[in-house]
């Protein structure tokens, strides 16, 4: 059986036949990681039970079935070389499962440890990097035993299955917890002190089977509605102290995971200037789609390399740059459930506009349609094209 992360020698793209990279998910993180993938000339797989899947429309092989299919799965395997996922909530043992057949990276271990916020919050524990006060709720004792004053007003969160601040509930007194995770139907979760924060950043790093890492700048994530709707890299976007932790806690809970592949953390800044580490992906980020067009190398450059073992290269910011993500919401006329298209002609005559759209025919408000990137000379010029684009869009200034 073989339990490798990586491949022993890197997986060259075929100069005859196809060296085939396989993902799990295939939404747009799967989209931009084939993109990737096909510019190395590699071929790609992706697993996704949905027809119309961003990535699957994309990619030279799309298998339709779910992730723990015994047959998808197979064949997953036989058509790839090596296998990374996109999707948060990917069946661990999908990855397990695949790992006895070929290099898988992220690893089953790590993957399984980000998709539960209580195991997630001791690793942060275990490397040293401070997180919010916490406690697990899975028993009406352990509920009973919450030490009111260190973690009230709160926000309780589902340990599994949240993304874009789904399954949290905003709690200022014991009978709202109560209550709250009444309405969760007391599924495992994990209550947090609410704290007063001055941003939000991520970092997301790379890493490889020996250990070697690289990472991006760190990111300032402006978040709406529990969803990223901003996110400005450029030098001084926070504090050169601040940046300064954030790499270093980025590095050390990606070391504490032996982690191999692209991983994001997130942190708060607090009004008092401190910082705490907030969640992991164990992916490429929402935060980090700016790499493709700022950055020398992408996310998903550095994954395609991290998964079949080729070198990674410290990235390089070469512009400032602002991200818009563009939401469902945006397909719709202000006030009304009347569909349109946004005014994509008017964004594309601002100077330095990326447009990424990913392919999904329709549009649901909150749902991820794309993003676009501005870069240009200085961080004010950016933010001048941005906040352009905001406006003609109806995104709200920042
Ligand atoms: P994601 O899509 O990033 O996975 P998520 O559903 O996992 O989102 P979190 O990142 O836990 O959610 O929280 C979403 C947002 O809610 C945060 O970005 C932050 O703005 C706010 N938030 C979460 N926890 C706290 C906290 N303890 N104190 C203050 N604000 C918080
Ligand atoms: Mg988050």
């Amino acid at each position: 059986m073989m339990m490798t992360n990586t491949p022993r020698q890197p997986l060259l793209p075929a100069s005859q036949g196809e060296t085939t990279l396989g993902v799990l998910g295939g939404g747009q993180l799967g989209r931009m990681f084939v993109h990737a993938a096909q510019q190395m000339g590699y071929f790609t797989a992706v697993l996704d039970p949905d027809p119309t899947s961003p990535a699957g429309r994309v990619s030279h092989h799309h298998i339709q079935t779910d992730y723990l299919d015994p047959q998808g799965l197979a064949e997953l395997s036989r058509l790839c070389s090596a296998v990374t996922t996109e999707f948060e909530n990917v069946p661990a043992q999908a990855l397990a499962t695949l790992a006895e057949q070929l290099p898988v990276a992220p690893a089953a271990s790590a993957v399984s440890i980000a998709q539960d916020r209580a195991r997630e919050k001791a690793h942060f524990v275990r490397c040293g990097v401070p997180c919010a006060p916490y406690a697990v709720i899975e028993t009406e004792a352990q509920l009973a035993a919450l030490d009111d004053a260190a973690l009230l007003p709160g926000i309780l969160k589902t340990a599994r299955m949240g993304y874009d601040g789904k399954g949290q509930v905003r709690v200022k007194t014991r009978a709202e917890l109560a209550a709250a995770w009444q309405g969760l139907k007391q599924v495992p979760c994990v209550l947090e002190k609410m704290l007063p924060l001055a941003a939000e950043c991520s970092v997301i790093v790379a890493r490889d089977a020996a250990g070697q890492q690289v990472n991006f700048p760190v990111q300032r994530n402006l978040h709406r509605d529990g969803i990223l709707a901003v996110t400005e890299v450029f030098e001084g976007n926070v504090s050169a102290a601040v940046a300064a932790q954030a790499v270093a806690a980025a590095r050390s809970v990606a070391q504490g995971l032996d982690y191999v592949g692209v991983l994001c953390v997130e942190f708060f800044v607090l009004q008092d200037g401190s910082l705490v580490v907030n969640e992991i992906a164990p992916r490429p980020h929402n935060s980090g789609h700016y790499t493709i067009d700022a950055c020398d190398l992408s996310q998903f450059d550095l994954q395609v390399r991290a998964m079949v073992g080729l070198p990674l290269v410290q990235p390089r910011l070469h512009s400032p740059t602002i991200m818009l993500n563009l939401l469902g919401d945006l397909w719709f006329e202000p006030g009304g459930d009347q569909q349109r298209t946004p005014a994509w002609d008017r964004i594309l005559a601002l100077p330095g506009a990326h447009l990424h759209l990913y392919g999904k025919l329709d549009a649901k408000r909150g749902r991820k349609m794309g993003h676009l990137n501005f870069t240009g000379p200085s961080p004010e010029a950016v933010r001048e094209q941005a906040l352009q684009a905001a406006a003609i869009l109806g995104i709200a200034p920042f």
